[in-house]
Parts: C-alpha cells; sequence; structure tokens
C-alpha cells in the first residue's frame, strides 16, 4: 500500500492489517517544507518493513515540488529501496527531472502517458504499471502504451481506491492488458507477478 502523506499509514498500525508498506509524499498533498517531509519520510523508515518509497511525482493538478522528489528519488538510492512515481499530465518534465539521478528503480503506477515516453521510462530503469483505465475501448492512449512496455518491465494495478472501487477488480485490468499486448491472461499474470516479486521483493 503506498503513502500519500509522511506520516499518513501510522493509523494502519494496531489495527492488525497486514500489509507492506511504501511511504512517501503525494504531489497533491499539502506540504509544509520539502526537508521536514523528507525527514518525516525517512523517520517512517525506522524499524518497519517498507516496500518502497512512494508515491512521490507531479500532477498537472498541483505545483511541481521539485526538489522535494529529488531528495526523495535519492533518499530512495541510498536505502535500495524502489519508488513509486505519480505523474499525471507532466511526463516529459517528470522524465526530464528523473534523468538527473541516473538509474532509478521503481514503476510508474497507474501510467497515463504515450507509448513513446514508456521508452524513456524503461531506459532509466523504471517499470511501467498500467491501471484501469486501459479496459475502456476508446482509450487508445493507455492501450498503446500497455503494449509498448518490454514483459520484464510490466506491473498492473487497480489504483484503487481512485480509479477502482478495491483490488478485487485486478483481473479485468489484466484480461485488458493481454487483450493490448495480444497474450494469453495466465501469461500476463505470471509476468505482472513476478515482476512485481522482483521489483518490491
Ligand atoms: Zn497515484
Amino acid at each position: 500500500m503506498p503513502g500519500v502523506s509522511p506520516t499518513g499509514l501510522a493509523e494502519l498500525d494496531g489495527r492488525g492489517v497486514v500489509l507492506r508498506r511504501a511511504v512517501g509524499v503525494h504531489p497533491a498533498h499539502d506540504g509544509t517544507v520539502a526537508q521536514v517531509e523528507v525527514a518525516q519520510v525517512e523517520a517512517g523508515l525506522e524499524g518497519v518493513d517498507v516496500a518502497a518509497i512512494g508515491e512521490l511525482g507531479w500532477d498537472r493538478a498541483h505545483p511541481p515540488r521539485d526538489a522535494l522528489v529529488d531528495a526523495l528519488v535519492e533518499l530512495a538510492k541510498a536505502r535500495g529501496l524502489p519508488v513509486i512515481l505519480h505523474v499525471v499530465g507532466l511526463h516529459g518534465h517528470a522524465v526530464e527531472r528523473l534523468r538527473r539521478h541516473g538509474q532509478v528503480q521503481g514503476v510508474v503506477h497507474a501510467y497515463s502517458g504515450s507509448a513513446e515516453l514508456v521508452k524513456a521510462y524503461v531506459a532509466l530503469g523504471l517499470h511501467v504499471s498500467i491501471g484501469p483505465s486501459v479496459r475502456r475501448d476508446g482509450a487508445r492512449k493507455v492501450i498503446a502504451a500497455a503494449a509498448a512496455v518490454p514483459d520484464g518491465r510490466l506491473l498492473v494495478e487497480t489504483d484503487a481506491p481512485d480509479q477502482c472501487a478495491e483490488p478485487a477488480e485486478l483481473p479485468s485490468v489484466v484480461d485488458a492488458v493481454a487483450r493490448a499486448r495480444g497474450a494469453t491472461v495466465e501469461a500476463i499474470r505470471q509476468l505482472t507477478y513476478d515482476n512485481a516479486l522482483a521489483l518490491f521483493g
């Protein structure tokens, strides 16, 4: 489960919920000062099983916070953790900015960019995760992107609760990705399972 605010997942503790968590600062989070938030994320890594740093990134609905993203990407690299990137509408900017960090392990989640930019993210070392919008017949851009991701970098997700009601809808996303790639459902299921394990452990 990804984090959207530096301390947001702490409330799950003590509820008997067993999840691997990520800690991050979503671009929609109404933040304070980057240094404070990065310190909060660092504190959130202590003593718990953290699978990734994220969400973090850029969203056209919110002012870009490049310094915050830079610091979180560097923190992830220093800790050997993957990042979960949220990028909506600012993919060109994101790629340009991420290139400053060299190779970056992680995933661009609920990918909404072009098939062309899939190559740029993959060249950076990133995985690309296809979300529920691929299920729509008219979603040509996402369908083309789903077909463009190399086998070893493909992931799937529901983006629940944003785009889907619940994670149980994942098989319908797998079905649509299989159609987009001309692959079998079983092949996509196995591929994305293996890729998720390799990335997040
Ligand atoms: Zn997101």
